[in-house]
């Protein structure tokens, strides 16, 4: 079956797809789709939402959302839904311009803003996880939803950065278990444990055969 995915994201396609093998992932831009909906809702189930339901009206078609990010302990949550416009102390929810931070600044800056946390006396650790919440939209009365995790840990040094797997904020995820970051496993080995995989299959056992 055809899905698209409410997403400009290329790193996201790529896992959805391989998260369902079964299926062709297709995003707005790979049919010249004009798709950038205003993301305001205050959580990632209220944006995933938002995400799906607009595109659906465009399309009318089977469309899968994904609104993730990375929430900080020491940063009570942060940056959370802002992830991906995140700019660092001051710029919570991203520059008011609108621009976009290199990843490799996001990088540092939420490193920083964790130890300079933790050094002003937060006592929870380096503790984070990956939030994905998941929407499957058939229409206004047929839709599904769950939310999943990934715990990890924030690196406490940028020189400590590993990896050139998966995306984002991956090089300073450390996942304990594991003895690495998220970059350094494999595509298969990120599915098997990330946030987004646990959310896709779930999404197959709730979707049943519809999906
Ligand atoms: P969204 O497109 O508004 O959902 O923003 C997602 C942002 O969260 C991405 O741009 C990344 O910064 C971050 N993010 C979500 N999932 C991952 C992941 O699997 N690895 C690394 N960063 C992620």
């Amino acid at each position: 079956m055809k899905i698209y995915l409410a997403s400009g994201n290329l790193n996201k396609k790529r896992e959805v797809q391989e998260l369902f093998p079964e299926h062709t992932v297709v995003i707005p831009k790979d049919e010249g789709i004009e798709f950038d909906p205003e993301e305001t809702g205050t959580t990632f189930y209220e944006n995933s939402l938002i995400k799906a339901k607009a595109l659906w009206e465009i399309v009318h078609c089977p469309v899968l959302a994904d609104d993730s990010g990375i929430c900080v302990d020491a940063l009570d949550g942060a940056p959370g839904i802002y992830s991906s416009r995140y700019a660092g102390p001051g710029f919570m929810k991203g520059k008011p311009d609108g621009s976009k931070t290199p990843q490799e600044d996001q990088n540092k800056f939420i490193i920083q803003q964790t130890n300079e946390a933790i050094s002003n006396g937060f006592k929870g650790g380096r503790k984070a996880h990956y939030t994905c919440a998941m929407v499957l939209y058939m229409g206004p009365d047929r839709l599904f939803v769950c939310q999943e995790t990934m715990e990890g840990e924030i690196i406490p040094d940028i020189a400590e950065a590993r990896g050139s797997g998966g995306f984002g904020y991956d090089p300073l995820f450390f996942l304990p278990e594991q003895g690495k970051t998220a970059a350094e496993l494999t595509a298969d080995e990120k599915n098997a444990i990330s946030h987004r995989g646990k959310a896709s299959r779930l999404m197959k056992k709730i979707a049943g055969d519809l999906l």
